[in-house]
């Protein structure tokens, strides 16, 4: 096992990553921009570093300086958490030439996955099911025409390049595809520095269900299940729970293992996630995440498994401590996503926080880095915490979120607090009977 590794990352999963590492008697170093000195992940490291000045792109995106920081203190490995350099190949590479070891994926299969287009075809090849659409890149809007006629409306133009929610656009009609091709088209250029884009139908009524995959890079891979994240809000989960409210432990056993057959076939190592839209009993790929997730707790709470822990180990080399059938699926887990951000319009609340208790008790995990006194910076993303609880079925969970969430104390920012309290009063999230479009449809109404 290494005896020290680097968290290049900061806020909530900076300490999820250093908990794990304690616990395995691994020693971390933290790296942080001046911005964030006074930061909990630099308090609850073994040592911290100060890698550059405010802006992700001078700090926790410069690949020269978080080498030179695992050099500087010695540090064996890089856990990049989520965000950030998570899904960089090029900063795996970096890391390969400089005999840095790194926790996650191989560069290869970062760069298969992180090419929608690519990752498409791929697990076409391995025998996971896709969303319909075009047959790879679509290069001129003529193309896109022809294929969307045949294809039938509402279709929905994709960067391949693209990702949280950005280089997406939906063409209702005929008459929108224009304008939907050009923008996806120079939003994947701009955002993503690549303009090739692909179509898929657009499918009206879809969950979003995703597979935690694990593999160990010798062909050995198994599932844990599914999450739904259907409640989005500009395609940005908010709510996550596991197991799917709507998937049989039969429809389960299937796509698991399709997902741990594929995964296997490419001798993946460590976490992933595949992502599905899930319709009329009916699985269709959309994505591959080749990294830990920001939900990756529910899948933990109802598996009884350290999901980070297993990373370090398999990126030391040494073998998975789970098959297959000792994955037994317990009870019910929700997580919402608690950010700094003032409603109805979701704009960023950065500021002092000028008092914070957790909620506590049974069944009850906050990841989150916040203290009492904390300046939260106005230069990262706006997550700021994770409330996830566990229940023996779904109502229970649901019963112990409203009283979590009725404990926690956040003073002094504006936070999405107040959405979940609301959406806790509505029959369809308390009878799981939700799509991907319902809390977009609600928040028009409701806020
Ligand atoms: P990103 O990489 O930006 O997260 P994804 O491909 O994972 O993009 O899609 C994010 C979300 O966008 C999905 O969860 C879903 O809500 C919506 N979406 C993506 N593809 C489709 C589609 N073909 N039909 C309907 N909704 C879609």
């Amino acid at each position: 096992m290494f005896k020290k590794i680097l968290i290049a990352n900061r806020g909530e999963i900076a300490l999820r990553v250093i908990r794990a590492a304690r616990e395995m008697g691994v020693a971390t170093v933290a790296v942080h921009s001046t911005a964030d000195a006074d930061a909990m992940h630099v308090r609850m490291a073994d040592e911290a570093i100060c890698i550059g000045p405010p802006p992700g792109t001078d700090s926790y995106l410069s690949v020269s300086s978080i080498i030179a920081a695992c050099e500087v203190t010695g540090a064996e490995a890089v856990h990049p958490g989520y965000g950030f350099l998570s899904e960089n190949a090029g900063f795996v590479q970096a890391l390969e030439d400089h005999d840095i070891g790194f926790i996650g994926p191989t560069a290869e299969h970062i760069r298969m996955m992180g090419d929608k287009i690519t990752a498409k075809d791929t697990m076409k090849k391995l025998g996971v099911p896709c969303v319909p659409g075009s047959d790879g890149g679509v290069p001129d809007y003529e193309t896109a025409k022809k294929i969307a006629d045949d294809m039938g409306y509402p279709v929905i133009i994709k960067a391949t390049a693209g990702g949280g929610g950005r280089g997406m656009k939906l063409a209702k009609t005929a008459d929108d595809l224009e304008v939907a091709f050009r923008t996806a088209r120079s939003e994947g250029k701009s955002v993503f520095g690549n303009d090739e884009v692909y179509i898929e139908k657009y499918l009206t009524t879809p969950s979003h269900i995703e597979v935690q995959v694990f593999g160990d890079g010798k062909g050995n891979a198994v599932h844990l299940g599914e999450r739904d994240c259907s409640l989005q809000r500009r395609h940005q989960k908010v709510f996550e729970e596991a197991p799917g409210p709507n998937i049989t432990p039969e429809l389960r056993k299937q796509i698991g293992e399709t997902c741990a057959k594929a995964v296997a076939g490419i001798n993946y190592i460590g976490a992933g996630t595949i992502e599905f839209l899930y319709e009329n009993g009916e699985f269709y790929f959309i994505e591959m995440n080749t990294r830990l997730q920001v939900e990756h707790p529910v899948t933990e709470c109802i598996y009884g498994q350290d999901l980070v822990r297993e990373q370090l180990l398999v990126a030391a080399g040494e073998p998975m401590t789970f098959g297959q059938d000792d994955l037994v699926l317990d009870g019910h887990s929700i997580e919402v996503r608690i950010n700094a951000e003032k409603l109805p319009n979701f704009s960023p609340c950065p500021g002092k926080v000028t008092a914070f208790h957790a909620p506590g008790g049974l069944g009850v995990r906050m990841d989150s880095a916040l203290y009492t006194g904390y300046s939260i910076p106005p230069y990262y993303d706006s997550l700021i915490g994770k409330l996830i609880v566990h229940g023996r079925d779904r109502p229970e969970a649901l019963a112990r979120l409203k009283r979590a969430l009725g404990e926690l104390i956040i003073d002094g920012v504006d936070t999405t607090v107040p959405l979940f309290h609301a959406l806790l009063e509505e029959d369809d999230v308390l009878t799981g009977d939700y799509n991907i479009h319902w809390l977009e449809k609600w928040l028009e109404t409701n806020m």
